[in-house]
């Protein structure tokens, strides 16, 4: 049948039901709420927003969740469009006024002739049709167990783990360097997959002081506190005992300190690159419930990232997400079940803003795909692409983790300087590029005809 079903009618569930309805497709939105519950929604409403009224910063100039907010205008979003119609006065962010917004997304689906809304819970995987599973980092117990089956359990986490991440040119190099423990690795690029920064006796006592006292958020309600071995947080191994970290993520073992040999270091924080393109590294380890103020704190004191700026900082959460880079395709697919895609939080996209244009993206992608149109990947220059391939490819899939939108995912622009200097101009560059690029993206004419 030529209908697209979509489960779960959230941030990226909404977009792409209206996307693909607005192409000419047929859709049905099946959505638990009100019938079932998450610890998180209060409504019955389609595009709740679970928590903060903010999709982050509007400025498309300068900022990367800004630029897909823009992206996501050109491409008539429906978040974004009802977002600014329910603006509320916030400085550079786009807060809303989170009720009318939501109710006015749930009129405006409700309305469209093309699309209507079952309520109830999918507890299994469909075997044909065409569908894309939307259901969020809350995604129902039975309907998680499904995916889980077909996945394998290692491929579907309900915890997110995520350790900061660093901007590679913002690391001081004159103190940090490049090392693999016992230097092992075999290709170039394991041998350059870590960077170090050598800590002293008494800078090490002081950042376990740091994290004793740093300010903590607390689970929520309903989201035990279940940690796994592995992924404590760091803050949590410091309080059983401290010596806990220079006997784990920190020891000092098999590392020398390439900047100063003959100051043998007393612990080691170990960076690891994060993406393909090496302008990431995460914290080796250093997952935290740590408030974010309280983060910056603590890993400034660091040596080697006294001026880091930080692409994500860390957190534990309550988050159903699969690994996308081992399961899925370019498209979004399941590789071993085509006629299903995933988008939004649960391909491990962090944020609503995210999950809404990894919404857009399917819903365009199932419309390509049902109408017999080919689609033109979507430009790695733009953040809708810069994100879709991270996600599909560029990550790491063994340390797989949900990624927010930043400019570390685009690829340089060459003539561009670097560092902090250049910043301004450099994300002046990616953005202008990201524009023509998506636009052009846009234009492709297959679309507009179906
Ligand atoms: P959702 O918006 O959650 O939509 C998924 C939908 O699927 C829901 O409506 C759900 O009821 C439905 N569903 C689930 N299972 C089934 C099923 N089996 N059958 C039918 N329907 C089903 N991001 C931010 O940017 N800012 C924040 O402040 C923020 N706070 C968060 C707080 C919490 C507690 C959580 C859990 C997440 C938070 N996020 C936040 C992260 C995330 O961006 C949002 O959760 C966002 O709503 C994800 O969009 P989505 O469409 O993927 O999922």
């Amino acid at each position: 049948s030529n209908i697209l079903n979509i489960i779960g009618g959230g941030m990226a569930g909404s977009e792409a039901a209206w996307q693909a309805a607005n192409s000419g497709i047929d859709v049905v939105i099946h959505e638990m709420r009100p019938k079932v519950e998450t610890f998180a929604h209060r409504t019955g409403n389609l595009g709740e927003m679970v928590c903060s009224n903010s999709f982050r910063s509007d400025d498309h100039e300068q900022n990367a969740v800004g630029l897909l907010h823009w992206e996501m205008m050109q491409a008539n979003g429906l978040i974004m469009h009802t977002a600014h119609k329910h603006r509320l006065p916030a400085g550079g962010a786009l807060a809303v006024d989170r009720d009318p917004f939501a109710e006015s997304v749930t009129k405006a689906l409700k309305d469209h002739p093309r699309i209507s809304v079952s309520y109830e819970e999918i507890t299994e995987l469909p075997s044909d049709g065409n569908w894309i599973i939307a259901t969020g980092p809350l995604t129902s117990g039975s309907l998680a167990e499904a995916i889980k089956n077909e996945t394998g359990a290692e491929a579907l986490a309900f915890f997110d783990a995520i350790a900061p991440i660093v901007y590679a040119d913002s690391i001081d190099m004159d103190t940090a360097w490049m090392q693999s423990r016992y230097d092992k690795g075999e290709t170039e690029e394991e041998r350059t997959a870590y960077l170090n920064c050598p800590m002293t006796k008494d800078q090490y006592e002081g950042f376990i002081d740091a994290l004793l006292a740093a300010d903590k958020t607390e689970f929520k309600e309903g989201e035990t506190a279940k940690y796994f071995d592995g992924c404590l947080p760091i803050e949590v191994m410091a309080e059983r005992g401290r010596e806990t970290l220079r006997f784990g993520p920190m020891k000092p073992v098999g590392l020398t300190n390439a900047n100063d040999p003959n100051n043998k270091p007393y612990a080691v924080v170990q960076l690891r690159r994060d993406n393909a393109l090496g302008t990431l590294f995460n914290i080796v380890g250093f997952q935290t419930k740590m408030k974010y103020g309280a983060q910056k704190d603590a890993f400034k004191t660091i040596p080697g990232l006294e001026n880091a700026e930080f692409a994500r900082l860390g957190g534990i959460h309550r988050n159903t997400f699969i690994n996308s880079p081992t399961l899925l395709d370019e498209q979004m697919r399941l590789h071993s079940r085509p006629n299903i895609r995933f988008a939004g939080q649960i391909t491990g996209v962090e944020g609503y803003v995210e999950s809404a244009a990894m919404g857009l993206l399917a819903g365009r992608m199932a419309v390509a795909e049902m109408t017999g149109q080919a689609l033109d990947p979507v430009p790695h220059t733009t953040a809708m692409g810069a994100l879709v391939t991270h996600i599909t490819g560029g990550a790491d899939a063994k340390t797989f983790q949900p990624m927010n939108v930043n400019f570390g995912l685009f690829p340089p622009i060459d003539g561009v300087k670097g560092g902090r200097k250049g910043r301004k101009d450099r994300y002046k560059a990616y953005t202008d590029r990201a524009k023509a690029d998506w636009n052009a993206w846009l234009a492709q004419k297959s679309l507009d005809a179906a």
